[in-house]
């Protein structure tokens, strides 16, 4: 069975085929985003994809027999079908559409649609069996896994980001208080910039003479500048205290970190939240068995999502045909 498949990401639009557990003919452009088409309105942009999406597979058809396409989104999916959303993609604009009406009214094969996080979820399940999947990049989420399947109910859960854990920083969405707004890349900046102002014993970072971001934060908390480590530490507290009440809660003890952000911080990122999660959970702390595993840097992720989508077709097609 043949998959052709998709990867939409707010940065660029990967596409494969998908064959017993493997992909072929790669290929990845930039996507059609707001940033790059700043006049265009969400319909031009969500036309703008669609066109993409039929263009590549009108190519890929003409080679090679396929038979289905499915499709990872950077937004919530309801019911399979229908997208309305997507911060990275059409920035604060939302419109719904039925994308996989649409592709089918051109496309006469299956089309399976599921949200990004998901799919790279669907990826790692094939090396574990339970488990929370945290996506840490401009944004945050999260999908647990439970023996092959995500536990989401029509486009609910796995939305991390959007809880509330009590400080008075703004969120993307518009509201104060949510994990996305300090534990996010966005988020961790806007955070050390609130720190700069409180922490004057850090005088002596370099962060206090220039703009912080991303690039400029990440190396100091790798060259062991104080300041950016106290910042990542704070920022971890929040996240600590959700994935604390995932393991007290679901009783899950593997979080699988995704996302440029997480993965730019490497190994002493994973230490210090490894380290945070102790100091709340005095059952993990007395199973280093459970501890040394708690937290995994997943790498070499660029291919995850379109494999996850492959793997979500395979698995809709047996449960069609069963
Ligand atoms: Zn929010």
């Amino acid at each position: 069975m043949k998959i052709l498949v998709f990867d939409i990401g707010g940065t660029s639009f990967r596409r494969a085929i998908y064959e017993n557990g493997t992909i072929s003919g790669y290929k990845k452009t930039d996507s059609p985003n707001f940033l790059k088409f700043p006049d265009k309105t969400i319909d031009k942009l969500q036309e703008e994809l669609v066109t993409a999406i039929f263009k590549e597979y009108f190519n890929i058809s003409k080679e090679t027999n396929i038979d289905g396409v499915a499709i990872s989104f950077p937004g919530i999916v309801y019911n399979n079908e229908f997208i309305n959303e997507a911060a990275t993609l059409w920035g604060r604009y939302k419109k719904t559409l039925n994308l996989k009406k649409i592709l089918n009214d051109r496309i006469s094969l299956p089309i399976y649609i599921l949200n990004d996080v998901t799919a790279a979820g669907y990826k790692i399940s094939k090396n574990y069996k339970r488990f929370c999947v945290i996506t840490i990049s401009s944004g945050i989420g999260n999908k647990v896994f439970w023996d092959g399947y995500p536990l989401l109910n029509n486009g609910l859960g796995g939305e991390i980001g959007h809880i509330n854990v009590g400080h008075s920083i703004m969120c993307n969405c518009g509201n104060i208080g949510h994990l996305g707004a300090v534990s996010s890349g966005r988020g961790v900046i806007q955070l050390a910039n609130l720190l700069k102002n409180e922490l004057s014993n850090y005088k002596d970072s370099s962060l206090f003479n220039q703009d912080i971001n991303t690039f400029n934060l990440v190396n100091a908390f790798k060259e062991g500048d104080l300041f950016a480590e106290e910042v990542i530490r704070k920022s971890l507290k929040y996240l600590a205290n959700i994935i604390n009440v995932h393991i007290n809660s679901l009783g899950i003890t593997k979080y699988v970190l995704i996302g440029g952000f997480a993965l730019a911080l490497g190994k002493k990122y994973r230490d210090f939240l490894t380290n945070e999660i102790l100091k709340l959970n005095p059952f993990i702390i007395n199973n280093p068995e459970m501890f040394e595993e708690l937290i995994i840097l997943e790498e070499n992720t660029d291919t995850h999502c379109l494999e996850g989508a492959g793997i979500f077709a395979e698995l809709n097609r047996i449960e069609v045909l069963t």
